[in-house]
């Protein structure tokens, strides 16, 4: 079994400081988590920006650009920038980050009914966002919210708009997504290339439970404050913390936690400059 990649995702879309205390927001808190997580045993970081004013969302190519500076320079995690976009945040905006050439970026290969929001990917949007990444080199991160997902993503692989091995990650237990059962997390696995890297993100308490689940299976797993607030019932939790524990876990189940450069052979990325 391969070493475990554990990816945090630190900061997302939706956290914010009134909802716990210890989300990172501005470039620099985001860069002096990346350090911190990598400590801890983090090999890979997924990156979305805030506006620091307000701490919405922001699409500022200026922002990505020097959280992704910053913790290039300060760190050796493996760089995945999100594409992800709320409603109304164009092509042109999402697309704008890649010129960057991180490693590896988050690729979302369908639509999800949000609660109260359409999480809106189109087949042309996915298409040419699959197309920037083969441009810029960055190895895309297949956002998987439902099964069929899985398929759009196989179909990139038949357009050479992506090259195998595929690398996904199950987005699992979202309203509007697949639920975080260990039936669920099977079933995605049985729909993957056998070569195929994957990855689970659990919402919640089903980041710790998919996680361990992740571990036995041979996955890799994502933790942090993006898809989960908590420590346990009633205890808000670090990002770093979140990684110390899954290091933890990896090594009571008897599984070895993988380096950034060993990730990188694991997910078949180029060998880093130098
Ligand atoms: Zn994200």
């Amino acid at each position: 079994m391969d070493k475990l990649i554990i990816t945090v995702a630190p900061t997302g879309s939706v956290p914010t400081r009134q909802m716990t205390p210890h989300v990172p927001i501005t470039p620099r808190e985001i860069i002096q988590e990346g350090i911190r997580c990598q400590e801890a045993g983090a090999a890979v970081i997924h990156i979305h920006a805030r506006n620091p004013e307000d701490e919405s969302p922001s699409p500022d190519y200026g922002i990505f650009e020097e959280i992704y500076q910053g913790l290039k320079e300060k760190t050796d995690l493996i760089l995945q920038i999100s594409t992800g976009g709320r409603a109304g945040v164009t092509y042109e905006l999402r697309s704008e980050r890649l010129k960057l050439g991180p490693e590896m970026a988050s690729l979302t290969t369908g639509s999800v009914n949000f609660p109260t929001s359409i999480y809106e990917n189109s087949p042309q949007l996915i298409d040419a966002l699959a197309k920037d990444m083969q441009t810029y080199g960055v190895k895309p991160e297949m956002e998987i919210f439902d099964t069929a997902m899985i398929n759009n993503a196989l179909g990139l692989l038949d357009r050479d708009l992506a090259v195998p091995p595929l690398h996904f990650d199950f987005v699992m237990g979202l309203k509007g997504a697949i639920p975080a059962t260990i039936e669920n997390l099977v079933h995605l696995k049985s729909n993957i290339q056998p070569d195929a890297t994957w990855t689970v993100a659990g919402m919640g308490p089903a980041q710790l439970i998919m996680g361990a689940h992740a571990i036995l299976m041979g996955g890799h797993v994502r933790v942090g404050l993006e898809d989960n607030l908590y420590y346990c019932r009633g205890e808000k939790a670090t990002n770093p913390q979140l990684v110390e524990r899954m290091v933890r876990v990896a090594h009571e189940m008897g599984r070895e936690v993988a380096s950034p450069d060993e990730a990188r052979r694991i997910l078949h990325l180029p060998e880093p400059d130098g």
